[in-house]
């Protein structure tokens, strides 16, 4: 219980049941008044200063959480918690009325410039559907049937990436394409606490796998000793699995047919490209407006969708893969490729209509940032001052890990 002083101060803090513990928020503070132990991730009063640096790279929303208090929650506190704490009576306590509502307006205000974008901070596409975010969160878990589980790389290859069909039957699940769920697997971790959701990109179109099903995908790939992925990986049909979400305001597909769609990704960061493509053919087939998609793996074997993608029609999706470990053949990355269609590049980057997405590996982001740099300059187009502007207009998106 806080104990009542003349002083309220507004306190930004983390909703643990909602948090995924991915650590962009303690990355992006630049005061480190972000911290965390084995349990939460947590915010110090006595450092945040309410830059609010921190709200538009959350990929869930945990972190949107403020509390008006009459004495600073400590660390200690915010550790223990499992869920976050009520908005205590603390006016009446503080003899101060209307001063909560003052910083609670005070507050609104900071949040929805942040989310508007101010200072570059990433925002959604103008033209993008309005999201639902946070339907289900630990308190309140959403309940999938695994309706399909397949293999989506070769039988031979030591890497395997499946596809998963999650149902939710009659409860509400509504995602659009770019969004992504969490995962709850079953059991305890080393601290004898539950495991915390892990983040999946939806990898299917909004309405489901099919049209007018409430169901998603999930791109998984099996990691050596990962909790969530073994467990999904091995999910026979008919498994219950709890989830959490849907999550992500920001990395949405525009809605505007005239929209070209530029879209970079390694591996499973291809979840939300299949979402994005299924979502143009299904909605827009005759759509002017371009998608390309630039496909990193190791090898064709390894590529997720391989199969799939060879029979979406070129008119549909312009597809730029390239392979990095293919016996007696350079490595081509993604920023590789980029340069080998450069002029393409730059006559997309010139039109404001042209929309940016990288998803996959953190290592790439550079990579493809000079790549853009380079195809800019061979076009006279100045890059510093078009990805801001970019970025600012909802049309350049960055989810890596
Ligand atoms: P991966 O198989 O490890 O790598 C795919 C390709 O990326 C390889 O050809 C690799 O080349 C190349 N690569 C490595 N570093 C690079 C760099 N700096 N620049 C450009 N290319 C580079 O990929 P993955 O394991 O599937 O990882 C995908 C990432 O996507 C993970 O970080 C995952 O968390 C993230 N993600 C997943 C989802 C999902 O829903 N499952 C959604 C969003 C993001 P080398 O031969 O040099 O290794």
């Amino acid at each position: 219980m806080n104990a009542p002083t003349t002083e309220l101060i507004k306190q930004h803090l983390i909703d643990p049941e909602i948090c995924i513990r991915c650590n962009t928020c303690e990355e992006t503070c630049p005061v480190d008044a972000v911290t965390h132990d084995g349990n939460n991730y947590v915010v110090d009063a006595s450092i945040c200063n309410h830059c609010m640096d921190c709200i538009s790279p959350c990929p869930t929303g945990s972190i949107d959480n403020w509390r008006v208090v009459s004495k600073a929650y400590s660390l200690e506190e915010q550790y223990s918690w499992e869920e976050l704490p009520k908005q205590e009576e603390v006016a009446a306590a503080a003899g101060e009325g209307g001063a909560v509502e003052a910083l609670e307006d005070e507050v609104s205000k900071l949040l929805e410039e942040a989310r508007k974008g101010l200072g570059g901070k990433p925002v959604a596409p103008h033209s993008a559907s309005k999201p639902t975010v946070n339907l289900y969160n630990r308190g309140k878990l959403a309940v999938a049937t695994v309706t399909g589980n397949f293999r989506l790389t070769d039988a031979a290859s030591d890497t395997d990436v499946r596809h998963i069909i999650l149902d939710f039957g009659d409860q509400p699940f509504p995602v659009l394409e770019g969004q992504s769920i969490g995962v709850v697997a079953p059991g305890t971790d080393e601290n004898g606490k539950p495991h915390v959701a892990r983040l999946y990109s939806v990898a299917s179109p909004r309405g489901g796998e099919k049209p007018n099903t409430n169901n998603l995908a999930l791109t998984v790939k099996r990691e050596d000793k990962g909790v969530c992925s073994n467990y999904l990986c091995d999910l026979p049909r008919g498994s219950k699995v709890e989830v959490t979400g849907p999550f992500g305001a920001t990395f949405l597909m525009p809605d505007d047919p005239a929209a070209n769609i530029i879209m970079i990704c390694t591996g499973t960061g291809s979840a939300p490209f299949r979402g994005f493509t299924e979502r143009r053919r299904r909605a827009m087939p005759d759509a002017p407006g371009r998608l390309l998609l630039f496909f990193g793996a190791r090898r064709p074997e390894e590529l997720p969708y391989f199969g799939p993608l060879q029979k979406v029609p070129e008119k549909l999706l312009g597809k730029y893969f390239c392979y990095s470990r293919v016996p007696d053949q350079p490595r081509v990355y993604v920023q590789d490729r980029i340069r080998s269609e450069m002029a393409q590049i730059a006559t997309l980057l010139r039109d404001d209509k042209t929309h940016v997405y990288i998803c996959g590996l953190k290592g790439m982001e550079s990579g493809v940032d000079e790549a853009f740099a380079d195809a800019c300059r061979a076009a006279s187009i100045d890059w510093s001052s078009v990805k801001p502007r970019m970025r600012e207009s909802g049309r350049y998106h960055v989810e890596t890990y």
